[in-house]
């Protein structure tokens, strides 16, 4: 395979609050590395929501003719 190039730009992804549907879910620690759980918080109501190989907020990288 040939090396391809092209340009991207960064998205920020967040993940409001299931609970309060305001607050930005932020990570309470580490990775589990067995089960790849990272507890997440609410930073307004402490809503507590555990996603499994992914944190938030994180950086994307999309194409630049790509929608969101
Ligand atoms: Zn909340």
């Amino acid at each position: 395979m040939p090396e391809i190039k092209r340009e991207v730009r960064p998205i920020e992804v967040n993940y409001v609050c299931d609970a309060c549907g305001r607050g930005m879910m932020s990570p309470s620690g580490d990775m589990d590395a067995d089960t790849g759980d990272i507890e997440h918080h609410c930073l307004i109501c402490d809503h507590q929501q555990t996603f499994q190989w992914r944190a938030y907020p994180r950086i994307d990288h999309i194409g630049l003719d790509e929608k969101t």
